[in-house]
């Protein structure tokens, strides 16, 4: 068999590129197939524009799949729409199992169940994804939204504690290391070097300016050393859960 095919789901432009954007431009570059959810702010608004440059940038054959969610903190990313967080939970599973059934990948990846750093945004995503995923090989559940697909491998996205502490002092000063998240490193199944696609990651990264413009933490993130950035941005690293016997390596 080739290269297996991704889907990547996410609460937030920027964090594809963020947790998922060496993965991605790897797996696209090697030929692989990848597709990414989007589950918050809509087409037409500016971090949607940001998105699919970023997108671009990581090679991703198609532009991204939207759910249409305003984000949990920002009701102008999706004018007239409900909150991620707060939306009837069994049409969004409806609707990503659908995504899930057409696309039929054989691996599909979100955030750990702390969304990585606690957003709620990140854990509900990974709550629905995880949801979808059981539903879509379900025959008997959504008839109507497609044949059964079953996912062979989920990965989880997760920031491991030696990150952390490599940034602690220039990002979170003052914070007490029981409050900041972490991983532990026995608990990772998959550390990916990335480093060869650094640059192209950096960039689909910085194509979300509103983002970068907004938020002091990613700001911060952009202004460290560069050796220290493409340290940190050269590896992922993912918890891995097999749904079949054997299930799908990542790469
Ligand atoms: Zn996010």
């Amino acid at each position: 068999m080739g290269s297996p095919r991704l889907l990547v789901v996410h609460a937030h432009p920027d964090d594809e590129s963020m947790w998922t954007g060496g993965l991605l431009a790897k797996h696209v570059r090697a030929g692989g197939e990848a597709d990414l959810v989007m589950c918050t702010w809509d087409a037409g608004t500016p971090r949607h524009g940001e998105l699919l440059r970023a997108v671009e940038i990581l090679g991703l054959p198609r532009p991204p799949i939207l759910l249409r969610y305003a984000d949990d903190r920002v009701p102008a990313s999706a004018p007239g729409r409900e909150r991620f967080c707060a939306a009837g939970f069994d049409e969004q599973v409806r609707t990503l199992a659908g995504h899930i059934r057409e696309l039929r990948p054989d691996v599909v990846v979100t955030y750990d169940a702390f969304g990585i750093y606690g957003h709620p945004d990140h854990v509900h995503a990974n709550r629905l994804t995880c949801a979808a995923v059981d539903a879509a090989a379900c025959g008997t559940l959504y008839q109507r939204n497609g044949a059964p697909w079953q996912v062979r491998s989920l990965y989880f996205a997760t920031i491991p504690i030696w990150m952390i502490e490599m940034i602690a002092d220039d990002i979170f000063a003052g914070v007490s290391r029981t409050q900041l998240p972490g991983t532990p490193e026995n608990m990772i199944d998959v550390h990916l070097d990335v480093a060869d696609v650094v640059e192209q990651k950096t960039a689909a990264i910085a194509a979300h300016q509103t983002e970068i413009d907004r938020s002091r933490t990613i700001a911060m993130f952009f202004a460290l050393p560069d050796d220290k950035r493409d340290r940190l941005l050269g590896s992922e690293n993912y918890l891995r859960r097999d749904l079949v016997p054997g299930g799908c390596d990542l790469t």
